[in-house]
């Protein structure tokens, strides 16, 4: 525990904090937020703040609408810029009912409940995203492009152009509220980023997800510039990925080191990644959860397509990277900046405890490119493919009991009633290609 009630209190005070926001995510992963002057600060800690959950997508309906906040002390900081009304201040909030129980749509209790499963095993579960994001332009209007301002490509550095110096506001935002920032680079793609902050158990590290993109999207804009975490913003360019490293820790030592391995990898790492390849198919779901996701996971832009592990090659969908001892991780390389965090990492984490519970083997790694395998190669290999449409995926969530656990009755039929009635929005939409193909020729 960083702070208690009191000290947040006297932080607020210390700093003539004006307005607090209450922050919490719906089961998508957009944040909401309710604002208070700081006079209501003491009665937010006593968990006295109700709001409408019903006015809130996934949430609940009408009747049974009133709902509690109760802001998490430990998650208190004070934004570094200023706005008209004077110093301002957030906290992250747990969702409950009225009855004092704690919601069950909570994304970040979802996360908690999941958490609770791996300390029950002796496991602390660690993670260290990589968050990626283009920076358009936007015209006179003010409305949205996917222009960039910039030419660069993968760690270059750009003569001093906006994206640059956004990118740099971003990074000292970020160090001000307290974060770790282990690298920031230019992506493959021009106008695309990427700022890696240090691992911290799961739970802050949703909670920094969140923190970030907010962060990302205000400084862009302070700039001129929109940033966008859609995942295939432009074809034939990289998308945005987000990467996760994720470790266990036992006893505070790492569970998934064994120097004995020749690979240096435990009976622990083995049997996660086990289960995270058993269950990779439903996962995709909530780890790539819009209709444009699927966009990303194609061939030739390194990212995933194919259920495999490597310890070398980047197309696979989990990389082992190469350092061990106490910083021995596997990445998971699918999920994208729109999935929710809270959600992603449950159902990762899940997976990965069903592996280590049921003594799941994994295959062998692949070291091969296997985006050069034709479908032969892999049948031989029995390397089986990512869901490669939204549909694919819900079909797949719909079928695995581990991961509908793992999300929890509410969120499960919530999520998946939204996300059909998104694909069947899409999928009687008539788009630019099928005109550009068919218009003239039929
Ligand atoms: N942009 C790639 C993706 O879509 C990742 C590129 C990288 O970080 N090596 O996941
Ligand atoms: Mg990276
Ligand atoms: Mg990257
Ligand atoms: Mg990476």
């Amino acid at each position: 525990k960083k702070y208690s009630k009191e000290d947040v209190l006297k932080l607020a005070n210390e700093y003539g904090v004006e307005y607090v926001h209450l922050q919490f995510s719906d089961i998508f992963g957009v944040m909401k937020n309710v604002s208070i002057p700081v006079e209501e600060l003491n009665k937010a800690l006593n968990n006295e703040i109700m709001f409408d959950g019903s006015s809130i997508d996934g949430f609940v309906r009408i009747e049974e609408s009133d709902m509690y906040l109760r802001p998490d002390p430990d998650t208190f900081v004070i934004f570094p810029w200023r706005t008209n009304s004077g110093v301002e201040a957030r906290l992250i909030c747990d969702i409950y009912n009225y009855d004092g129980t704690p919601f069950e749509g909570d994304p970040r209790y979802v996360l908690k409940r999941n958490l609770e499963e791996a300390k029950k095993l002796g496991y602390q579960f660690n993670v260290g995203p990589e968050c990626e994001f283009y920076l358009f332009l936007t015209d006179e209007k003010g409305n949205l492009t996917t222009i960039t301002q910039d030419d660069a490509s993968y760690f270059d550095m750009a003569p001093v152009d906006l994206g640059e110096s956004a990118r740099k506001e971003m990074v000292s935002t970020l160090k001000q509220l307290g974060f770790q920032i282990e690298a920031s680079h230019h992506e493959v793609g021009p106008g695309q980023h990427e700022i890696d902050f240090k691992y911290d158990d799961a739970l802050t590290t949703a909670d920094n997800v969140m923190t970030f993109k907010m962060v990302v999207r205000i400084i862009a804009q302070k700039h001129g510039l929109h940033a966008t975490f859609m995942p295939k913003p432009v074809f034939g360019i990289a998308g945005s990925g987000m990467h996760m490293n994720m470790s266990l820790t036992k006893d505070g030592k790492n569970a998934f080191y064994d120097p004995s391995d020749p690979i240096g990898l435990s009976k622990v790492c083995y049997n996660y990644i086990g289960g995270i390849i058993k269950h990779a198919k439903a996962m995709t779901a909530i780890t790539n959860p819009i209709v444009n996701s699927y966009k990303r996971l194609v061939s030739g832009y390194e990212a995933p397509v194919n259920i495999a592990w490597s310890a070398r090659n980047r197309s696979p969908l989990i990389r082992i990277p190469a350092k061990r001892g106490e910083s021995t991780r596997i990445e998971l390389r699918s999920p994208d900046p729109t999935s929710n965090p809270y959600l992603a990492l449950a159902v990762a984490l899940a997976a990965g405890l069903d592996g280590i519970k049921n003594n799941i083997t994994p295959p062998p790694p692949v070291n091969a490119n296997i985006y050069h395998m034709n479908k032969e190669e892999l049948e031989n290999l029995g390397i089986e493919r990512l869901p490669g449409s939204l549909e694919e995926a819900l079909n797949e969530l719909e079928k695995d009991e581990v991961i509908k656990e793992a999300l929890g009755d509410h969120v499960y039929t919530k999520f998946l009633e939204a996300k059909r009635a998104e694909w069947d929005e899409y999928k009687i939409y008539v788009t630019q290609w099928e005109l550009d193909q068919y218009l003239s020729k039929f």
